[in-house]
């Protein structure tokens, strides 16, 4: 039997479509039919050879949900349970982070490993299916994995996706307390699941900046008291709007998720003196940002973090918050339309032209 996928064989060239033999499995390793991965933000920067290190050709697709096809020998979910034929997986993209470097020990600073890999991302297809976009992944021995909670829908786990983990990243680093004012600068699927988090770790007042205008509907749904539009606001309407919003002081706590530059030199002053700002959009390099140090960081007393990457324990808490409020926050409706394996450019070309917070792939 031959597996279906689709393939990234190099930066700005049509993804292919490919056969791939069946993989044989090692002990302890298990194979998915894939229900459903994703298209985010990160798959239109691996096409457009903007992340380092990327072994194309690759199968992109680095979240993803499926059903236990084949299993060869005993896996255990991270939780322990033994893994069966038939079970709904999801698994922690990130794999191999060795746990003895000195990011891991010494430093902890794990998502720094230099031997950690990720499905989609830096997994070559030369060395098999290490990506959602194919019709099965291959689950290695090692690999982060949890049975989806029976009450979430694979379509609301993956409308979160990898924006929602990385979320769960952003509300431990900007340590929201309750009561706290927060600010989410960025609409997309990391943006979207921020506001909903930084909501429920107990902030009153969860203000956006984005665009285009049905993001910023969908960011009202996800817990947003008041939606600023990016394209018809210039910094000193959204800087008036900010104060309005928070007793002319600014936010609390800031959170980055727009990748953006700019975005980074108009947080300052939207933040109030002491506050806090979680930078996590800047996945890719979006060149320099200019500020003023002395008016906007040392007089202001600011406090910046960066959040890079995510987690096993932000996966696993991912879960817990979707079974408990898949109900209340619409996830789903972040993954906007689904797309067949033999759709992905079109999925590609709808994400990179922003159409979209998020494309759905559905590869049976
Ligand atoms: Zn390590
Ligand atoms: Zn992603």
């Amino acid at each position: 039997m031959s597996v279906l996928a689709a393939v990234m064989t190099a930066p700005l060239a049509p993804v292919e479509l490919r056969e791939f033999p069946e993989p044989e499995l090692a002990p302890g390793s298990a194979l998915l039919r894939t229900l459903y991965s994703e298209v985010c933000g990160t798959d239109v920067h691996l096409w457009h050879g903007r992340l380092s290190g990327v072994p194309y050709p690759i199968i992109p697709g680095h979240v993803s949900v499926g059903l236990v096809d084949k299993l060869r020998g005993e896996m255990r979910t991270v939780n322990g349970e033994i893994v069966r034929e038939g079970d709904r997986l999801v698994f922690f993209d990130v794999h191999r982070t060795c746990g003895r470097c000195r990011a891991c020990t010494v430093t902890r600073t794990p998502t720094r490993c230099e031997s950690r890999r990720v499905y989609g991302i830096t997994d070559s297809a030369a060395e098999g299916l290490f990506g959602g976009w194919a019709e099965a992944i291959y689950l290695e021995p090692g690999v982060s994995a949890a049975r989806l909670p029976d009450a979430v829908p694979a379509e609301t786990y993956i409308g979160g996706g990898c924006g929602l983990i990385t979320a769960m990243h952003i509300v431990d680093r900007a340590a929201i307390s309750l009561g706290d004012t927060v600010l989410v600068q960025g609409t997309g699927a990391v943006g979207l699941s921020a506001i909903a988090l930084a909501r429920l770790a107990g902030a009153t007042t969860v203000i956006a900046i984005g665009a285009p205008a049905d993001r910023l509907e969908l960011a009202r749904a996800m817990g947003a008291d008041v939606a600023i539009d990016l394209q018809r606001t210039d910094a000193a309407a959204r800087l008036a709007a900010v104060r309005e919003l928070t007793g002319g002081l600014g936010v609390d706590v800031a959170v980055e998720a727009a990748g953006s530059a700019r975005a980074v030199e108009e947080a300052p002053e939207l933040i109030r003196d002491g506050g806090r700002y979680v930078i996590a959009g800047h996945y890719t390099d979006a060149g320099p940002s200019s500020l003023n140090v002395h008016q906007q960081i040392n007089r202001k007393h600011l406090e910046i973090r960066g959040c890079w990457g995510s987690e096993v324990g932000h996966f696993v808490r991912a879960l817990r918050v979707l079974e408990r409020y898949h109900a209340e926050i619409p996830w789903r409706a972040i993954g906007a339309r689904t797309y067949t394996l033999a759709e992905v450019n079109e999925a590609l070309a709808d994400a990179e032209a922003m159409r979209l917070p998020k494309a759905l792939v559905k590869p049976h």
